[in-house]
């Protein structure tokens, strides 16, 4: 059994991925190929902080899959990350792709620092040595990175200074969730909150909740947590609990979400820290993800529902905002109590969509309107939702075994398709 102690999220994925293929009838031949990544980098670097002395950090670059296009996955700077996060996520971006159907492999990069400990010139070094120690493997060709746990517009500016700068011209394609001065696309910052809204609407209606009737508990209030909480209050959605690393924040008649964002707007690190308004209890992250509520938003980080607290939540439907949030026996648990659970794959999935508009506008020098980028990820999102859907009611599967057979479906296709080399 997986505790959290031992839990690996790479072994997480690849149990998934082979009960999709034994779901989807698959031999291994057909994608034994994809229980490895393509390529795993791992690179040393010194960069000079402030102070003068010299600290060394290290990096990843893991590109599960190329074989349905440029291998795609965000960064993320935290302090704890392993290679095999790395992995799990990299093969989480592959999936994610092919349930959307974007022209995409799977990446993800990392870099082992605490961001909250470095001052802005400090991290920009960082950045700027990782893309150089990184330079041979990304390109808009290759494999194009872009936001994820604390990066943001200002990380992706400067790489894609950096990379510009090795080249000799301005490459603004090769990464995405750029300030949009530089390339950004006009959505890109919301987009991933939005599809979580989408996808939460949508699964309300099958399930005959009204959403202006229902509450929700989101775990996270960075980027994500922040635009999917704010979404779902304009439409009604009473959000009666929020945490980010500082704590967690508690209202029954529901929390003042434009408040608690100004709040983080004005604190160094964006937390919520020292939070108070009238009414406002402080809880525990634990007591957070048994609240009894329609929809839990796990919004932060892997491996937060597991075997030990599955049988306590009271949630009515998960809406895995955060990569990899639930455990593969946390999810045995949750199907055997029936509490829906739509993955993280295909809820988060909003944001690499946009990333990928902005991507295609980038290549060709074009430049978007908000409405258009709107429209067209909500279509996107929306057929992805329901071939989801349709598979799980062929099937009588979860929704997350519904989008990995969609998903393994069109990854093992391209893979036929293309042969093997030589
Ligand atoms: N980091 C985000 C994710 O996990 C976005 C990736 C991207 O836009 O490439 O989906």
């Amino acid at each position: 059994m997986t505790t959290s102690q031992s839990y690996n999220p790479y072994e997480n994925m690849l149990q998934l991925l082979d009960s999709a293929a034994d779901q989807l009838g698959l031999s291994p031949d057909d994608y034994i190929s994809l229980r490895s990544p393509e390529r795993e980098l791992t690179v040393s670097f010194p960069v000079e902080m402030d102070d003068g002395h010299i600290e060394m950090f290290t990096g990843y670059r893991v590109q599960h899959s190329s074989s349905r296009g440029p291998c795609k996955g965000g960064l993320r700077y935290a302090p704890d990350v392993t290679i095999d996060e790395v992995k799990a996520l990299a093969a989480w971006m592959t999936w994610k792709c092919a349930v959307v159907n974007i022209p995409y492999g799977g990446a993800k990069g990392a870099v082992r620092c605490d961001p909250s400990k470095l001052t802005k010139k400090e991290l920009m070094q960082i950045t700027r040595r990782y893309t150089a120690m990184i330079l041979p493997l990304i390109g808009p060709e290759k494999d194009i990175p872009a936001p994820d746990l604390n990066t943001n517009a200002d990380v992706m500016g400067w790489i894609m200074d950096t990379y510009s700068m090795f080249k000799g011209f301005c490459v603004p394609g090769v990464v995405t969730g750029k300030p949009i001065e530089i390339g950004g696309s006009l959505g890109r910052r919301e987009a991933t909150g939005s599809g979580v809204a989408f996808v939460t609407n949508e699964i309300a209606k099958k399930m005959n909740i009204d959403l202006t009737q229902s509450s929700a508990a989101i775990q996270g209030f960075g980027n994500v947590g922040q635009a999917a909480a704010y979404l779902l209050n304009k439409e009604g959605c009473r959000i009666v609990a929020i945490s980010d690393i500082s704590g967690s924040f508690y209202r029954e008649e529901g929390l003042n979400i434009q408040d608690m964002i100004e709040y983080t707007n004005h604190h160094p690190h964006h937390l919520l820290e020292g939070y108070q308004a009238p009414g406002i209890t402080t809880i525990n992250n634990q007591d957070l993800l048994s609240l009894k509520v329609d929809f839990l938003i796990p919004a932060a980080k892997e491996n937060q529902i597991t075997s030990e607290n599955a049988g306590k939540i009271q949630a009515k439907a998960i809406v895995e905002a955060a990569n990899g949030p639930t455990t593969f026996n946390a999810d045995t648990i949750l199907n055997e109590r029936n509490i829906i659970v739509v993955p993280d794959i295909l809820a988060n999935a909003g944001g690499v969509v946009v990333s990928y508009f902005e991507w295609v506008q980038n290549i060709q020098s074009l430049m978007w309107d908000e409405n258009e980028v709107n429209d067209l990820l909500l279509k996107i999102m929306n057929k992805a939702f329901n071939e989801v859907w349709s598979l799980h009611m062929k099937y009588h599967s979860s929704l997350r075994m519904a989008a990995y057979m969609l998903a393994l479906n069109r990854v093992v296709k391209a893979k036929k398709m293309r042969g093997i080399f030589p």
